[in-house]
């Protein structure tokens, strides 16, 4: 055998038995099989062989199951973003004909989505008010199929009643998915949401998080994941992964599987630094309303400390006096120093985004600019201080 050969067909395989605190990281577009009977027989739904990198390696395999477990569900799909894992949400239960229903408060790319993307594939939408199940129960329609629920609301942060939601669209027989990303798996399990009064459990039939924030938290990797109990609907999105060839990068599911350990102390930490810096927000008269579901002036106060363990992500809003004009507010983001401006959260900065509320919401509850702050690592005094610096941007003329 020639050298150039005898490289790619070493006998040598290493010993088994390594074991660290990291499993291996396997890369492929192809994997072998012993025999052709073998590679017939594969089937690259389930996962007990392989069959193709795009369907699944040790390595993705290990991350699904960590963030089925982290979720407190069975089945999980990953997705190389979290927009994209809601996408494949949407594309595995709506087809042309079908009515969709979004809260209100969606994370804005889905509402996009729906647009735009599923308008053009025959799928209607609406939107109901996520903190009045009436509005949800008047939604709906014998067409709908999906029923989007976030907990809290992107950016104004409004906790809902995900038990009551569910129930209504339990018993419309549509297919709920939560976006929990803000709880993470941690403060929330959207599978266990209590009982419906019956005795019966009461839980959503999809958990759908972006683990480009706190699984990752390195504010470096972007990746999604969907996680189900119920082997048909995971069945369902599995082959919308197959129709898409949508997938994950095993360098990207290594980055996860090294960030994972630590998320529940990041979590907390992150949590607590949030609590401290909103209430210090709270007593400054610059700001007309701190939104961040731990308070109990916040929106939805009640429903957090019912479904939530008493936890919450390093991530709220606080809503600028309508006497400052956007201008002002812009000046104040700009003078942070500490706080860097810039989209996502979870990861070791903080960062800070104003966003014009009139722009994102049917009937917004409140007037003015909202800025959201998303906790990082540094040392709670040093970022308070950067506010109270920034804020003296407001009254300078
Ligand atoms: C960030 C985010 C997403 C999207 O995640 P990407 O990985 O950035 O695509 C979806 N939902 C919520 C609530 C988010 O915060």
């Amino acid at each position: 055998m020639k050298r150039a050969t005898r490289i790619l067909h070493d006998p040598y395989t290493p010993p088994a038995g390594f074991d660290a605190p990291q499993p291996g990281v396997y890369k492929a577009s192809t994997v072998f099989f012993p025999n052709t009977q073998a590679m017939r027989e594969r089937n690259w739904m389930d996962k007990s062989g392989y069959t193709y990198g795009l369907h699944g390696t040790p390595t993705t395999f290990t991350l699904e199951e960590r963030i089925s477990n982290l979720e407190g569900g069975t089945y999980c799909t990953l997705a190389p973003s979290g927009l994209a894992a809601i996408v494949m949400v949407d594309l595995a239960f709506l087809k042309a004909g079908d009515h969709l229903l979004l809260p209100d408060n969606v994370y804005g790319p889905s509402l996009v989505t729906a647009k735009g993307l599923l308008r053009d594939l025959g799928v209607s939408y609406s939107t109901y008010d996520p903190m009045q199940p009436a509005s949800l129960r008047a939604a709906l329609t014998d067409k709908t199929r999906l029923v989007w629920l976030e907990a809290p609301g992107s950016v104004t942060m409004e906790f809902p009643p995900l038990d009551e939601l569910v129930m209504i669209a339990k018993e419309a027989g549509v297919v709920t998915a939560l976006d929990n990303t803000w709880a993470a798996g941690l403060a929330l399990c959207g599978f266990d949401l209590g009982d419906d009064g019956h005795g019966n459990a009461l839980g959503v039939d999809v958990v759908m998080q972006a683990l480009t924030k706190y699984p990752s938290g390195g504010g470096d990797v972007l990746m999604g994941s969907i996680v189900t109990r119920d082997a048909d609907l995971h069945a369902q999105i599995q082959r919308v992964h197959m129709y898409t060839g949508i997938g994950v990068a095993a360098n990207d599911a290594e980055l996860l599987l090294r960030s994972l350990p630590s998320m529940t102390v990041r979590y907390q930490t992150q949590f607590e630094q949030a609590l401290a810096l909103a209430q210090w927000c709270e007593n400054r008269a610059e700001f007309s309303a701190v939104l961040y579901p731990t308070l109990e002036k916040s929106p939805g106060h009640v429903h957090w400390k019912r479904l939530c363990n008493g936890t919450g992500a390093g991530l709220f809003s606080v809503l600028v006096d309508a006497r400052y004009s956007a201008q002002q507010v812009d000046r104040f983001v700009d003078a942070l120093k500490l706080f860097k401006i810039g989209y996502s959260w979870g990861g070791p900065v903080s960062l800070v985004v104003p966003y014009d509320l009139k722009e994102m919401r049917a009937k917004p509850a409140w007037q003015g600019t909202l800025v959201r702050f998303s906790l990082g690592f540094e040392a709670l005094e040093d970022l308070q201080a950067d506010i109270e610096q920034a804020l003296k941007t407001l009254v300078s003329p």
